[in-house]
């Protein structure tokens, strides 16, 4: 008897391996602005362009024939570049050869060192609230995610609750300084503090530093400045953040040889290398230290214009020490729950914000959105005015 294909091929079942995952909501937002014509200070990303020397830069290396596969770790010179930065600013050398990776994006880069480190079974903390790949990357590993609230209001951590959920089993810490989406940056003494949480614990460090570049009231406190931080932290970057290209993803990882050794061993069957073109760009452009030096006073500006405006309208200001996020608290203006005043804002006011339940897993409702300031000084007025409406 021949056989004939089913009219209707069905795909076979699936059960999903991330049951709670939607589409983010710096996707919705993003597409409820477009859709309405609002002025989208929901997604992080910047609406002015980059420096046309790094454009250039990235240009005459592709001109240049960098266009097959680079070193699986990535460029050498980038790598080298990388490394003299981070002595630089605070102080460790890194060695390119076994202790810098470079990665496509941060997103990449925790979600590597996460599957390189996490086995089914180990706890893993993270702060809320946090970022939003975190919680599903330890999820793929096989990890239990141990959620621990940053305290309400201030996003200070809270030592005492880190402490109590500190347990054998605690395999790795999430940091996150400067913060998304609270705006805090951790002090020296919060570091110290967590360096010594951690002494006597097997428990690793990653520590999301994409906003090293944006803190403005003190400086950023690497964990790459406290050898017992170091020793077990894969320290994260994106130069997507600090050089206004969040669409290129390249980021790097720097984590001591031992780490390095496992973090590659997934990062080579993941995405192999990260591209060429982009590396060699990077690596010529970092040889002048002036825009990343010059980054926290190009966005304090903005903060400050943002911030002064906020203060303006019935909208309260939480804190604003770091990144370019600004908090508010809502309670003043309205009564609908976060999600819903962001889609009222966004669709009858014109202004896109991120409800800050996103970044909690239990989807807790303070009365606080999220808006980035990362926007041109036209921009930023535009919504201003129409906040002060509200
Ligand atoms: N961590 C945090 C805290 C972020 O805000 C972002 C940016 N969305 C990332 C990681 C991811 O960075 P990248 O775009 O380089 O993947
Ligand atoms: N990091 C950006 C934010 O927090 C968004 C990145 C994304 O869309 N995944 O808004």
């Amino acid at each position: 008897m021949a056989l004939s294909p089913p009219s209707s091929p069905a795909t076979p079942a699936l059960r999903t391996k991330l049951p709670a995952v939607g589409t983010t909501i710096f996707t919705v937002m993003s597409a409820l602005a477009a859709e309405t014509g609002a002025v989208n200070l929901g997604q992080g990303f910047p609406d002015f362009d980059c420096d046309p020397a790094l454009v250039e830069a990235v240009a005459a290396a592709m001109r240049a024939g960098a266009n097959q596969y680079p070193p699986m770790a990535g460029v050498p010179a980038l790598r080298e570049a990388v490394a003299g930065k981070i002595e630089a600013m605070h102080g460790r050398r890194y060695d390119p050869g076994t202790e810098i990776t470079i990665t496509a994006g941060a997103t990449q880069a925790i979600l590597t060192a996460i599957l390189a480190v996490v086995r089914p079974g180990d706890e893993v903390i993270v702060l809320e609230p946090c970022y939003d790949s975190y919680v599903p990357n330890i999820e793929l590993a096989g990890g239990t995610v141990v959620r621990v609230p940053l305290t309400p209001g201030s996003f200070r951590p809270d030592f005492g609750r880190i402490a109590a959920a500190l347990t054998p089993r605690t395999r790795a810490l999430i940091v996150n300084t400067p913060h998304n989406p609270g705006a805090t940056v951790w002090t020296r003494e919060e570091m110290l503090r967590l360096e010594a949480l951690l002494a006597p614990t097997e428990t690793l460090l990653i520590s999301d530093e994409v906003y090293e570049h944006m803190a403005f009231d003190r400086e950023h406190e690497s964990a790459s400045r406290f050898p017992g931080l170091a020793a077990r932290a894969f320290v994260v970057s994106s130069f997507g953040k600090t050089f206004h290209v969040t669409g290129w993803k390249v980021g790097y990882v720097a984590a001591p040889p031992a780490l390095t050794t496992e973090f590659r061993k997934v990062h080579q069957f993941n995405v192999f290398t990260v591209n060429t073109p982009m590396q060699h760009g990077l690596a010529a452009y970092l040889r002048d230290p002036a825009p990343y030096r010059g980054l926290p006073g190009f966005y304090r500006a903005k903060r400050d214009l943002f911030r002064d405006g906020i203060a303006r309208t019935r909208l309260r200001l939480l804190p604003g020490e770091g990144t370019y996020f600004q908090c508010v608290d809502i309670s003043d203006v309205t009564d609908l729950d976060e999600a819903a005043f962001c889609q009222w804002l966004t669709r009858e006011r014109g202004v896109a914000a991120i409800p800050l339940s996103a970044f909690y897993g239990d989807g807790f409702d303070q009365r606080v959105v999220r808006f980035c300031f990362a926007k041109k000084d036209e921009t930023l007025h535009t919504a201003l005015d129409r906040l002060r409406r509200l």
